[in-house]
């Protein structure tokens, strides 16, 4: 047996050919969870996965899991992997990066006729992204068990459209079954900030992630003729809404750069150029790494309401949401990222994830760790997501070496 080694080309070629599926003009993409793109996505994955020898089986929320058998089938597999929907529009290489990566490792065991202990299971989780429907991290939290199957099934798009009639339109609304334990679950992923890039760090070793906070902010005011309605009488819930964006992103400013916030989204009812609006929803996300500070950022956006809706005479609810709370990988892992790097000549740094990933479901359920690369400038949900070819690689050899470490 030879040194299991990933093949750098492969894998950067296997990331250009998924790229081309919902290729945007730009250089981006657009793979919505259960749309048509995410269903080619998916099929050309089956399709290398069955090509390297890995039967695929796909669940009842439309997980894929690729099985490398091990020595013992009886002890629980290594899962490794990520996702492949992406934003609207979405970047190349957030979540293919993990995927496409575990795939390669699973090439690189065959390729040096590497026996591991433990199986090998490589995952596509169902929509991670959450742009189309909420809440992202929903395959890996149903697999977890920590959001109920009928729940995402109910999640419907803007048009209506329902997570479970999508899979069976897809055809990936399946009957076969994940692992029902894990020893671990591994992570590679494009850090989506520039702090290593800053620092001329190849590899990240994720210590966890940070508090996430999403809260809609329903705006009321009342319908009324847009241009004959005097000045006076007039209560624009689009009026309304046009403070707490400008307050959001102060607080963001104030909160920096430990903290983030801001508005992302806006539906404006009935949206006609000739009826003032009674009604205007916005999409509010946080980060912080304390607790405290999240919970400092709800309040100053909370007080801001307060005073835009008497400032406007209009009515302004916040949805009272739960905080997503930091999450803590396994250090012992993260000790084995770090030294795997150092074996390979990478420099690494330790920081942790302001975004939401599938491992943040799956620390639950086992002991989970991600590894970051750099990606150009720290720009993720954007056609201008880039990432070299070599750190790429460098992600994939330093998963490859704790996935063997980690199955034996
Ligand atoms: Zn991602």
């Amino acid at each position: 047996m030879t040194e299991p080694a990933i093949a750098p080309t492969r894998l950067w070629s296997d990331l250009m050919t998924l790229a081309s599926i919902g290729a945007l003009p730009h250089g981006g993409c657009d793979r919505l969870a259960l749309t048509d793109a995410d269903a080619a996505g998916r099929h050309l994955f089956a399709h290398w996965c069955r090509e390297a020898g890995l039967p695929v089986t796909i669940d009842a929320i439309g997980n894929m899991f690729a099985w490398r058998e091990g020595a013992d089938p009886a002890l629980p597999p290594v899962l490794i992997g990520s996702h492949l929907d992406t934003q609207q529009p979405g970047g190349r290489f957030d979540g293919p990066l993990g995927v496409l990566a575990a795939l390669e490792c699973a090439r690189a065991l065959d390729r040096a006729g590497a026996r591991t202990r433990r199986p090998v299971v490589v995952v596509n989780w169902t929509n991670e992204e959450g742009a189309r429907f909420a809440p992202g991290l929903m395959g890996a939290a149903v697999h977890a068990g920590s959001l109920p199957l009928a729940e995402a099934y109910a999640a419907t798009d803007r048009a209506g459209r329902r997570v479970g009639e999508e899979l069976r339109r897809i055809g990936f609304l399946g009957q076969g079954k994940g692992p029902l334990a894990a020893h671990c679950y591994l992570e590679l992923h494009i850090e989506q900030g520039d702090r290593l890039q800053h620092a001329g760090k190849t590899i990240g070793v994720v210590e966890g992630t940070e508090n996430n906070l999403f809260l809609l902010i329903d705006c009321w005011g009342e319908n009324a003729h847009a241009q004959a309605t005097p000045m006076r009488q007039r209560r624009s819930a689009l009026l309304a809404a046009a403070a707490p964006i400008t307050e959001a992103e102060q607080i963001g400013q104030e909160h920096a750069p430990a903290g983030s916030a801001g508005i992302a989204a806006m539906d404006v009812l009935p949206n006609n150029r000739i009826n003032i609006p009674h009604h205007a929803r916005l999409s509010f996300s946080a980060t912080h790494p304390t607790s405290d500070g999240i919970e400092a950022i709800r309040t100053a956006i909370a007080a801001a309401a307060v005073r835009v809706a008497e400032q406007t005479g209009t009515r302004i609810e916040l949805e009272p949401a739960p905080v997503r709370p930091a999450v803590d990988f396994d250090p012992a892992l993260g000790d084995a990222v770090e030294q795997a790097a150092a074996d390979l000549g990478y420099g690494t740094m330790r920081l942790r994830s302001r975004a939401g990933h599938d491992a943040i479901r799956m620390a639950p359920f086992c002991r989970s760790q991600m590894i970051f690369v750099p990606c150009e400038d720290g720009i993720s949900h954007s056609e201008r997501e880039n990432m070299t070819e070599s750190d790429a690689a460098a992600g994939a050899a330093v998963l490859l070496r704790v996935l063997c470490r980690m199955a034996g």
